[in-house]
């Protein structure tokens, strides 16, 4: 044990933390953003003597400038929703998922995987919800309390079986909360 400087209960362990470190390194995906995507991103928004050199770069642009929205006041990146109801959500990069996942969790007073991933979904852009599943597994908290534990929204007695089945259905509900990658996409002109 080491002192504690604050009261507040660790929800993730610095283990846990590196863990999802090598976790991200070793599942790298497009719907991810790293630091440098974003200042990719920032760049192409804000920087209009930027030209693209390739019909490559031409369709990243045009798909950045229609996905993103870069707020000056707040310095934040934001993800333009579909339609224009859509709420705008704040681009996470994928060295802030930890601390997004933890704040939402902890908000939510530890509820399951599905909850937790709609209040992250509906927030922020850049995190997986195998990201949600993979930390909330090892959240401190869930794992002293059973009647905390992260719980899906079926009560399917066999938690294995559960298991299987959200790992089917990540891509498609990704896809549903409109968390689509990013670049791989090609569209023309
Ligand atoms: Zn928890």
């Amino acid at each position: 044990m080491t002192g504690a400087t604050s009261n507040n209960t660790v929800i993730f362990s610095s283990r846990t933390r590196t863990a999802f470190l090598n976790y991200v390194r070793e599942n790298p995906n497009n719907r991810r953003v790293s630091q440098t995507d974003r200042e990719i991103i920032i760049e192409w928004l804000t920087n209009p003597s930027k030209q693209p050199s390739s019909q490559k770069e031409f369709s990243r642009r045009n798909y950045v400038r229609k996905t993103f929205a870069w707020d000056e006041d707040t310095q934040t990146l934001l993800a333009i929703g579909k339609t224009s109801e859509d709420k705008r959500r704040t681009v996470v990069t994928d060295d802030m998922i930890v601390d997004v996942v933890e704040s939402a969790h902890e908000q939510n007073d530890h509820l399951g995987w599905d909850a937790t991933w709609r209040d992250v979904s509906t927030s922020y852009y850049g995190i997986l919800r195998s990201d949600v599943i993979f930390l909330l597994k090892q959240c401190q908290l869930c794992a002293q309390d059973p009647s905390k534990r992260p719980k899906g929204a079926t009560s399917k007695s066999s938690r294995q079986s559960f298991d299987s089945e959200v790992l089917q259905t990540i891509n498609t509900r990704d896809i549903q909360y409109g968390n689509e990658e990013w670049q791989s996409v090609e569209e023309g002109p």
